[in-house]
């Protein structure tokens, strides 16, 4: 029933009973963490056999490097830019391997265009009045952190279900000389889920920018973490900045953070050959090179693309069921209620819960006094500020599924309990 149609005795009624359920919620004295993107164990497991690869007789790359050695291929090995070239949607020249991290290079990038400007840059932007990204929101917390860092301004932009709103982006970009650029998670974005629309890519690849050097950083973190069998597909922004006269507008990022191992997978970046030489240029000051060792026995257990996709189907068996635990408490407990709406992923990591305008915050801290812990209410939002105070990540992954099941159990009732509060102070 919704909410907002019951009467206040009948809503003091309800609240009093939600009471009950919360605090018998709280008395069973769980301890669950929801708050980041995490792997679970038996994820982690399924690549058990990395730890054992490429084994101790086994050093030499398709190229004939020793991988144990400096230098080699400076944009990594050739067999495992292959695997990935599907993934990143480029050619395996157009690809440049990093270490663990793709945050990592996402932030060198920043870094290089601050201090020594990008190849379509008049100047580093470090020398400009002002930088601004565009950050579609809610969207991805270290993001918004990078640019925080950097003293880059954010300007919050609305998400559609098929990306951002593109008119405010084309205006912001369009008439803004400040806007150098835009974070996007082009498929199953951080948290809403959204994939870009065909429509979206083709805009943010031929929209006119009033800055030369605006880009595009494609975070494609979730490019092959499917959560159903016919999901959507992404438009190649490779080919459709390359199409548009715009080959240097894009920088797509990507791991295997959440395809192998969390804290030793391998970071890949893939853009435009002026870029690519650009940012080689850079790179090979800060390193002689990363990890081949770790490159090579990538190669060795995912071996193809066709293992690639094996790989993730396993993960896929995984997810999904635990992702159905929580759509089903949800759909069981808040349907119909207005307390809340919430996403239905195809893909990726996350379901973005929107509570009650006005009641994240005491959702997330009811939740935390019941032992469910979820990222700080806001953080999904560029200054940790959500003007609506609505959204909260619930991030299903790491806990078993009969624990995601209880944790959106809680974050259910917290959410009624808050929704209650909220209707009852607005009638008094
Ligand atoms: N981008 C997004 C959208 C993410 O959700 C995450 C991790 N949760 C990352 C990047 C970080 O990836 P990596 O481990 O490669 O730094």
């Amino acid at each position: 029933m919704d909410l907002q149609s019951l009467s206040t005795e009948q809503l003091v009624a309800l609240q009093h009973r939600l009471r009950g359920r919360y605090e018998e919620f709280k008395a069973r004295g769980i301890n669950l963490n929801m708050a980041r993107g995490k792997p679970g164990e038996d994820q982690l497991t399924l690549a058990q056999e990395l730890l054992g690869l490429p084994g101790v007789d086994d050093a030499t790359s398709e190229s004939g490097d020793d991988v144990r050695n400096y230098f080699g291929e400076a944009q990594g090995l050739r067999e495992t830019r292959r695997i990935f070239a599907g993934l990143m949607g480029a050619p395996i020249e157009q690809i440049v391997l990093g270490d663990n991290s793709s945050l990592a290079l996402m932030h060198d990038v920043m870094a290089y265009a601050m201090l020594f400007g990008l190849p379509s840059s008049q100047r580093p932007w470090s020398k400009e009045d002002a930088v601004t990204f565009l950050c579609p929101a809610p969207g991805y917390d270290r993001h918004f952190g990078l640019c925080e860092g950097f003293g880059i301004k954010m300007i919050p932009i609305p998400m559609t279900g098929a990306g951002p709103d593109m008119d405010m982006v084309e205006r912001l970009a369009g008439n803004d000389p400040t806007v150098r650029g835009i974070w996007c998670v082009p498929r199953f974005s951080n948290p809403t889920g959204d994939v870009y629309s065909e429509e979206t890519v083709k805009r943010l690849a031929g929209m006119q920018t009033a800055a030369p050097d605006f880009t595009l950083f494609w975070d494609n973190a979730y490019g092959v973490h499917t959560l159903t069998e016919t999901p959507p597909e992404l438009a190649n922004i490779v080919a459709a900045t390359a199409e548009a006269g715009n080959p240097d507008r894009v920088f797509v990022f990507g791991s295997t953070s959440k395809i192998t191992l969390a804290g030793a997978g391998i970071a890949m970046v893939a853009t435009s050959p002026t870029n690519v030489t650009w940012l080689l240029k850079h790179m090979g000051r800060r390193s002689i090179g990363p990890d081949k060792i770790n490159q090579l026995r990538h190669a060795r257990f995912l071996k193809d693309e066709a293992g690639l996709k094996a790989h993730m189907a396993k993960h896929r068996a995984i997810l999904a069921p635990k992702f159905a635990r929580v759509h089903e408490m949800f759909a069981e407990l808040l349907s119909g209620t207005g307390a809340a709406t919430w996403t239905k992923p195809e893909g990726g990591y996350f379901i973005s819960l929107d509570v009650m305008e006005g009641c994240a915050k005491r959702v997330v801290a009811l939740a935390k006094e019941a032992g469910i812990t979820v990222v700080p209410a806001g953080q999904t939002f560029p200054y940790s500020q959500d003007p609506r105070d609505t959204n909260i990540r619930i991030a299903p992954s790491y806990p078993s599924e009969t624990e995601v099941e209880q944790a959106a159990e809680g974050i259910a009732i917290c959410s009624l309990l808050a929704a209650s509060e909220k209707i009852l102070a607005t009638r008094s």
